[in-house]
């Protein structure tokens, strides 16, 4: 299994299948060939149907100092995997030296004919299973495992995380007003934020605060702000809205936030290697749902819950999900996306709550659930794998048709 550092990337919102990981493919391309005069590129699958309004088409052309013309192919369906792109070389007007690339969520890529480029191995565990009977064998807590495994030198780059994370925060924040795209969304953190009530219940304050994080997370990634992928852009706020509400309703040091980062940074690389974080691939399950059960592993650390528990929180945060689809309107990472990462929030501070009441009486182990959502994912109708051609997307649009017409 791979670094943890997988799984947390510092960049720009709003998608980090369909932004992060072609701009970091068109990058690799440009700097390798200075011959072209200019460049070509293809979009299929999900980076064809939803890529206009994820921004793909402008990442890519950032990332190139030579003119680019983009196709998006929304007929070919034959593909290595639901998010690949083609580039070519324009070279005395021809095109030539292609390099398909095939984005497998969180930013990651994968080039055909080529190793894989990311981390190495740090793992020998690929199962909770296994990474659970070595913490129990040794008597070390999951964050421990983590630095073992890792190395100290894990510590400084969650650091970075965590600083990253309460800056999308404060960021969201403190603005305010419409996000691009045409949806006329506006931003909504704010305003959540400032609602105090004087009877405001313990718990109405919670959810409250806990989904004014989240949206502001999430409202700066739409935005094209800086944000972390946790495990995805599009997930981005689950983690960082939970943490830092717990952070400052119980004064937890930045260190002990360091080793919740830590245990879910774990819980989302075994998502990763056993099955996927992409919404393209499996569905908003496996990016809002591994986020939840990341955030929910990440406060059973943080409350220094038994390994069995924390299992169990990350199970039930992630079982609940099973089957969520992913059909954002108009390909924009707004709707459901920035509510979904508020609601998650809350989900995963009842898991923890769950398993802390009910430890010991569970069937299902997490291993289980992370291969149940990717098959679950695998059924799923390309529809609802983040191509915006079925859901909300499709009746949301359907009904503005028809209300233009009449
Ligand atoms: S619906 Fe979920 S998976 Fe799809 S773009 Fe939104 S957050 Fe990502």
């Amino acid at each position: 299994m791979k670094s943890i550092r997988d799984i947390y990337k510092i960049g720009k919102g709003p998608s980090s299948s369909h932004t992060m990981g072609p701009a970091k493919a068109m990058s690799i391309y440009v700097s390798e060939h200075p011959e072209a005069e200019a460049f070509h590129v293809v979009l299929f699958g999900s980076l064809a149907d939803t890529g206009e309004g994820h921004g793909t088409d402008k990442a890519i052309i950032m990332e190139s100092d030579r003119p680019v013309t983009i196709e998006f192919n929304v007929v070919d369906r034959d593909l290595p995997h639901e998010n690949t792109m083609d580039i070519y070389s324009i070279v005395n007007g021809e095109r030539c030296n292609k390099m398909r690339v095939m984005s497998v969520g969180g930013g990651d890529i994968r080039i055909e004919g080529r190793g894989d480029p990311t981390f190495s191995d740090v793992y020998p565990e690929k199962t909770f299973d296994e990474i659970s009977a070595f913490c129990k064998k040794e008597g070390i807590r999951l964050s421990d495992f983590v630095y073992l495994r890792e190395g100290q030198e894990i510590v400084p780059f969650l650091y970075d995380v965590w600083a990253t994370m309460k800056n999308a925060i404060h960021e969201g924040l403190t603005t305010s007003g419409i996000l691009p795209g045409g949806l006329e969304v506006e931003r909504k953190a704010q305003y959540l934020y400032n609602q105090r009530h004087i009877d405001e219940s313990p718990i109405t304050r919670e959810n409250r605060i806990v989904c004014a994080y989240a949206y502001a997370v999430s409202e700066q990634n739409a935005d094209n702000g800086t944000i972390v992928t946790a495990p995805t852009c599009g997930a981005c706020a689950v983690l960082p809205s939970v943490l830092k509400y717990m952070q400052e309703r119980h004064n937890f040091s930045d260190r002990q936030i360091i080793n919740a980062l830590a245990v879910a940074g774990l819980i989302g690389t075994l998502v990763k290697t056993n099955a996927s974080i992409s919404g393209a691939e499996c569905g908003c399950q496996a990016e809002v749902g591994t986020a939840c059960s990341m955030a929910s592993a990440a406060l059973g650390e943080l409350f220094e819950m038994g390994i069995n528990q924390i299992e169990y929180a990350a199970e039930i945060a992630f079982e609940h999900h099973l089957g969520l689809t992913c059909d954002p309107i108009c390909g924009l990472v707004q709707i459901p996306c920035i509510e979904r990462n508020a609601v998650a929030a809350m989900r995963a501070i009842n898991a923890v709550n769950l398993a802390n009441f009910l430890s010991g009486s569970r069937k299902i182990s997490l291993d289980l659930v992370i291969k149940t959502m990717y098959e679950t994912g695998k059924d799923l109708s390309h529809h609802y794998r983040e191509t915006s051609t079925g859901g909300l997307a499709k009746l949301y649009m359907n009904q503005n048709k028809s209300g233009e017409e009449k």
